[in-house]
């Protein structure tokens, strides 16, 4: 025989976003995109390294990957957005070098005006 009794179950559900860099929480569903950083040097610093991050739109995803990569770059094991913190260093200064196609298209721009 099952022994029965009424429970009520709660539950932790999305019902939405708030731009982790500008506070917006306008943006459609499918804008959303979350980036995290980390390293896996020894002991706990690496479990506490760990952040995310949910951006509404290009702009702020390039102003998180920046601020990211300032955080992550003296880690030899530092990531950002599950690439080497070096090669997202590298995308940065590429996108927003004069001249590159990245500056051309506007990406660039964004490194003059991050916050919003
Ligand atoms: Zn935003």
């Amino acid at each position: 025989m099952k022994l029965i009794e009424k429970q009520t179950v709660e539950r932790t559900v999305i019902v939405g976003y708030r731009c982790d860099r500008c506070g917006n929480e306008d943006a459609k569903a499918e804008d959303w995109i979350t980036v995290s950083h980390g390293h896996s040097q020894w002991g706990n610093d690496s479990c506490e390294s760990v952040q995310d991050f949910d951006l509404c739109s290009p702009k702020c995803y390039l102003a998180q990957l920046r601020e990211s990569v300032e955080e992550m770059e003296g880690y030899r094991t530092g990531e950002v957005d599950h690439k080497p913190v070096a090669f997202v260093k590298a995308l940065l200064d590429y996108l927003e070098a004069p001249g590159s196609p990245g500056y051309e298209s506007g990406a660039g721009a964004a490194r003059l005006n991050y916050e919003p």
